[in-house]
């Protein structure tokens, strides 16, 4: 049996990922970054989480629904590391950008976001 990786943008993503998948029934494993990307020297916030073949599709669907439900899962701010996030409201944010989202979440490529979704409340850095 294979194992596969779903690809979460955050720490804290990726541990309530975790903790649906489980409640789910679904054994996941969060893949060590210190042993990986760290460790190359790679800055990159995404977390891994290997998933068997068999539960990857399940996965996916739960990690969508994730996405779509959880606006309480809030990344940190990048430039002072505070937790004190707001999110922007973005009336240019159209579902043609949500598919374009969770089609880059399917193919497992780091999504990057030309336009600011949050906003830091401690130093006011918008990312
Ligand atoms: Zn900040």
């Amino acid at each position: 049996m294979e194992v596969k990786r779903i690809t979460c943008r955050t720490a804290i993503e990726s541990s309530a990922l975790c903790a649906k998948l489980e409640e789910a029934g679904i054994k996941c494993v969060i893949y060590d970054e210190t042993n990986s990307k760290v460790a190359r020297g790679i800055l990159d916030p995404t977390i891994d989480i290997m998933v068997n073949e068999e539960d990857l599709e399940r996965a996916n669907a739960i990690y969508e629904e994730m996405l779509k439900a959880g606006e309480e899962v809030l990344p940190w701010c990048p430039s002072c590391g505070s937790e004190n996030i707001v999110k922007l409201d973005k009336p240019k944010h159209t579902s043609k950008g949500l598919l374009g989202f969770i089609a880059a979440v399917l193919c497992f490529v780091p999504f990057r976001s030309s336009t600011n979704n949050y906003m830091c409340k401690d130093c006011g850095n918008k990312f």
